[in-house]
């Protein structure tokens, strides 16, 4: 490799600093050698109604990087940090620090549109690419691992050891030979546990992947249907995602500070009362937030389990409202919420007693 191409190199990684980006590294499109890993996720079931994940033409994409792009060279691996999860310790309703800001998938390809360009005009001529944050087939934490971003936690997390893993992962395939970074060489999670021992659903899975059937940022975010009964508890007061596997983690007190775009731009309610103009205000509040990923139907189920988990029998009043809601999926969650409340109440007078 000429120095002229390492210069190359670090003039990206520079640009993309300017742009926000903490971490920046690059590596060879090769197939992934983790890719069984996936493939016995899938045949496990773990992903449960995530179907696209499992279509053939996805597969063979994950399954070799050339498949999306053929005529890929490198591919850069960059990361966006988002709200340390130590400042989203929270209130009476949670939601995934990530969350908290605009939609990354707004703030993040305009960025990658623009060190496109800016390689366009270094090499002086058009270069095929393809660029993805969270929306593309790639098996984007190993090519991180291997492009010296960090390790793969047991929380399933790419972690870095300046940063914590409080950051969105973006990657460019490109049509150019950039020399590969060294990939990040050691695993740093040694005996800890404490993501295992702190899920709420146990659904860390030996492997360093999580069963997405159990896991609350599932069952609050891409579950489209009912919540299984038994996991409702669990969910505490979590509304969209959940940090808690992050939270614990040791390394995240090294957490970078969010991206401007993504610091908290919006506010869940925090009087109860209030939950009832999200039904009519979804829309307009969550236009520009990734919350509107669940769909006011979503969020309100998400909302009735944590009302019914809140223990409070003031909030009995909202789940009254709920019950008589448009939608049955939320009228159902309430109606669980509302037993849930009052068994609860109940127990806790005996106790008293
Ligand atoms: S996001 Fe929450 S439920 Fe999912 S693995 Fe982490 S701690 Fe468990
Ligand atoms: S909590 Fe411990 S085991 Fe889990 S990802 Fe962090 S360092 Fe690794």
């Amino acid at each position: 490799m000429s120095s002229n191409n390492l210069t190359l190199k670090q003039s990206i990684k520079d640009k993309a600093r300017q742009l926000g980006f903490i971490l920046a590294g690059v590596a060879a499109p090769e197939p992934p050698e983790h890719y069984h890993v996936f493939e016995q996720w899938l045949a496990q079931d773990h992903h449960c109604t995530m179907d696209y994940l499992a279509s053939e033409r996805s597969r063979s994409r994950r399954a070799d990087p050339k498949q999306i792009l053929p005529e890929c060279r490198s591919i850069l691996i960059l990361a966006l940090p988002y709200t340390p999860v130590s400042k989203n310790r929270s209130s009476a309703l949670n939601i995934a620090a990530y969350a908290l800001g605009d939609d990354y998938h707004d703030v993040i390809p305009p960025r990658l549109q623009q060190i496109v360009e800016f390689i366009e005009e270094l090499v002086g001529h058009p270069i095929p690419n393809r660029f993805y944050t969270d929306t593309g087939p790639i098996l984007e934490r190993e090519l991180a691992q291997r492009a010296g971003l960090g390790w793969v936690g047991k929380n399933s997390m790419l972690i870095h050891p300046q940063a914590g893993s409080t950051f969105l992962l973006a990657e460019i395939l490109l049509g150019l030979d950039l020399e590969p970074d060294e990939p990040f060489p050691t695993d740093h999670c040694g005996t800890c546990t404490r993501c295992l021992d702190a899920c709420p659903t146990q659904c860390i899975l030996p492997n360093r992947t999580l069963d997405a059937r159990r896991c609350i940022s599932f069952l609050t975010i891409e579950n489209k249907g009912s919540i299984p009964e038994d996991l409702r508890e669990p969910i505490g007061n979590w509304v969209f995602g959940c940090d808690i596997c992050q939270q614990v983690c040791p390394w995240n007190r090294f957490s970078a500070p969010a991206d401007p775009a993504l610091t908290p731009a919006i506010a869940l309610p925090t009087q109860t009362e209030d939950l009832l103009l999200l039904s009519s205000e979804f829309n307009q509040r969550f236009k520009r937030s990734p919350i509107k990923r669940a769909k006011r139907r979503g969020l309100l189920r998400n909302l009735a389990v944590a009302v019914g988990n809140s223990g409070n029998k003031k909030d009995l009043s909202i789940l009254e409202k709920f019950v008589q809601d448009e939608d049955p999926l939320v009228r159902e969650h309430a109606q669980w919420a509302k037993e849930h409340l009052t068994e609860n109440e109940q127990t806790s007078h005996r106790h008293k007693q």
